[in-house]
């Protein structure tokens, strides 16, 4: 389904992301993991050219992000074309990122009415089921600034869930929440994932990463360490990079 070809992303002198390549299949979870500065946010965002690669190619359904092949050349796409390309990928945020002014179901219907061309019923009609699939329609008439960062996260969630995605990107969704938070905002992705939905999760939550994906990914240092199915990585990890870090985390 999401195909990563050499992907390299430098901001200034700094190489952030020195050459990523992975696959995510349909219905597939990969979760990466590593630590802090490794990377993996910033690999996150250019999936959806939230921000812009220096390098390399990303598939989506093999059709290129971002990009379009002239000839032998790339050359950047039309924003209307990435705006299409990017209705296909839900994106999670760490802050949720809710519109304060709008009720928690204006939220989740915005995109689907403004940007997909829903009617305002149709879009309301579908925000209201995807509430309810992360427990959040009784809170649907209420302002963000009224819910709890959990609750919150869950319309973030009912959002990108909105749009219809063909993947879901999750942004570590759980790391500005208060402990006690955590476990409502992890319950929903997990009711995601047995869906069948495909996913790719930035996350510090190790045990609901080994738990959820279908494959783990150790970032480090702007590339991919090591990577396969949790028992391997996290139980049983084969790189000393990838011992030290789940080692900190004991
Ligand atoms: P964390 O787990 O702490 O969120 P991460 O693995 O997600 O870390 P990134 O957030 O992707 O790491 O950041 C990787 C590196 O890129 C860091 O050194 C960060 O300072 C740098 N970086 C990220 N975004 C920018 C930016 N917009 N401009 C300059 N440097 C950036």
């Amino acid at each position: 389904l999401l195909r990563i070809e050499g992907l390299r992303k430098d901001f200034g002198t700094l190489q952030v992301l020195k050459d990523i390549s992975l696959s995510v299949g349909q219905s597939k979870k990969v979760a990466l993991i590593g630590p802090s500065g490794s990377g993996k946010t910033t690999l996150l965002r250019c999936i959806n050219h939230l921000e812009s690669p220096t390098g390399g190619h990303i598939y989506l359904d093999g059709d290129l992000i971002g990009e379009e092949k002239r000839g032998v050349r790339y050359v950047r796409s039309s924003a209307a074309r990435l705006a299409r390309q990017r209705l296909d990928m839900g994106f999670v945020f760490q802050n949720f990122y809710l519109w304060p002014h709008l009720t928690v179901q204006e939220n989740v219907a915005l995109c689907p009415w403004k940007v997909q061309g829903k009617s305002q019923k149709e879009a309301m009609d579908l925000a209201e089921a995807m509430l309810e699939k992360v427990h959040m329609a009784h809170k649907r008439k209420e302002y963000p600034e009224r819910l709890s960062g959990g609750q919150q996260q869950r319309v973030g969630i009912a959002r990108a869930l909105a749009q219809q995605p063909k993947i879901i990107l999750f942004d570590e969704p759980t790391s500005a929440l208060d402990p006690e938070l955590v476990g409502e905002v992890l319950g929903v992705i997990q009711e995601l994932a047995a869906e069948g939905r495909s996913m790719v999760l930035v996350t510090h939550e190790i045990r609901f990463a080994r738990d959820v994906a279908d494959e783990v990914v150790f970032m480090d240092g702007g590339l991919v360490v090591e990577k396969g199915a949790p028992a391997d990585v996290i139980d049983n990890p084969s790189n000393e990079r990838t011992i030290r870090f789940l080692g900190q985390l004991r």
